[in-house]
């Protein structure tokens, strides 16, 4: 029958239709013989029955069609599936994120520290193992702030906030306790060590006069564990306590704990 409807015979292609012997190929020649029918003295005869709904429906595409759809629809589903969840993930990463951090920073808040060292000091109960911890007080950084500006004393806060962390790097976690104030915890960490890094950091931190940045000086109280540390709070303390003592001092040095407690 395809031979007969591409022959160009106008009634062996309706014939073919009526009886249902089109193929999907025929149909597609479907549309060229309409248009040439409407055109020409047989259209009053012939189109009519060509353009029957039953005759002109054309199944094979219509599944074409349908199978397009869903998969353009599954496609669509997929994509705003993925989009929904990469934002969520991405929400939720930023949400504990500043959950934990100092916004001006970037380091873990007060918070989490006494959680972390709570955690730390539960850890190592029973063991050997040691622990310490340093505060870090910016020396009347008041004047800082009275003298060049809040802003540029933000910036000097950054900028610490900065050198605390390249120099502790792996050794331990650095936190902001508020203000002008920074906390480091130093897991495994001995009071000598501890107390000869603390000397480091305030070295680092005494010495640099960055760009337009003023020089500040630091106060370090260290405290390492001791048996009747028995808690975060414990420990915070006696760091507290030896930066405080530092400030009696004079300010710019370190002081470590046992040497004030006896
Ligand atoms: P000391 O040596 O005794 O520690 O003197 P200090 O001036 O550093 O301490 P004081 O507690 O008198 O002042 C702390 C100042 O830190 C006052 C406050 O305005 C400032 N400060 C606290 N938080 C911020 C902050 O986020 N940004 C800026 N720029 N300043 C802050
Ligand atoms: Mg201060
Ligand atoms: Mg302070």
């Amino acid at each position: 029958m395809t031979g007969d409807a591409r022959s160009g015979k106008p009634d062996d292609w309706v014939k073919a239709l009526r009886q249902g012997r089109v193929g999907p190929t025929d149909l597609r020649l479907l549309t060229i013989w309409s248009g040439m029918l409407i055109g020409g003295v047989l259209a009053g005869g012939i189109f009519p029955e060509v353009v029957r709904s039953d005759v002109i429906y054309r199944p094979h595409r219509m599944l074409d069609f349908r199978l397009t759809c869903i998969c353009a629809g599954i496609m669509v589903a997929l994509v705003a599936v993925g989009i929904t969840y990469l934002t969520l993930y991405r929400m939720n990463r930023y949400l504990a994120w500043i959950s934990q951090r100092d916004p001006l920073t970037g380091l873990y808040h007060h918070g989490c520290l006494t959680i972390f060292l709570e955690r730390s000091i539960q850890d190592r109960l029973g063991t050997e193992t040691p622990l310490s911890v340093m505060i870090a007080d910016i020396d009347m950084f008041k004047e800082v702030n009275d003298g060049w500006g809040h802003l540029v004393g933000d910036q000097v806060l950054r900028y610490l906030a900065g050198s605390l962390r390249t120099v502790v790097g792996e050794k331990g976690l650095v936190f902001r306790m508020g203000g002008e104030e920074f906390a480091i915890v130093l897991p495994e960490m001995a009071s000598a060590e501890a107390k000869s890094l603390a000397e480091f950091i305030r070295q680092t931190a005494s010495n640099k006069e960055v760009g337009l940045l003023p020089a500040v000086t630091v106060s370090i109280g260290v405290a390492s564990v001791s048996p009747d540390v028995r808690s975060a709070t414990d420990l915070i303390k006696r760091a507290d306590d030896a930066m405080y003592e530092a400030k009696r001092r004079g300010r710019n040095q370190v002081v470590e704990w046992s040497e004030i407690s006896s």
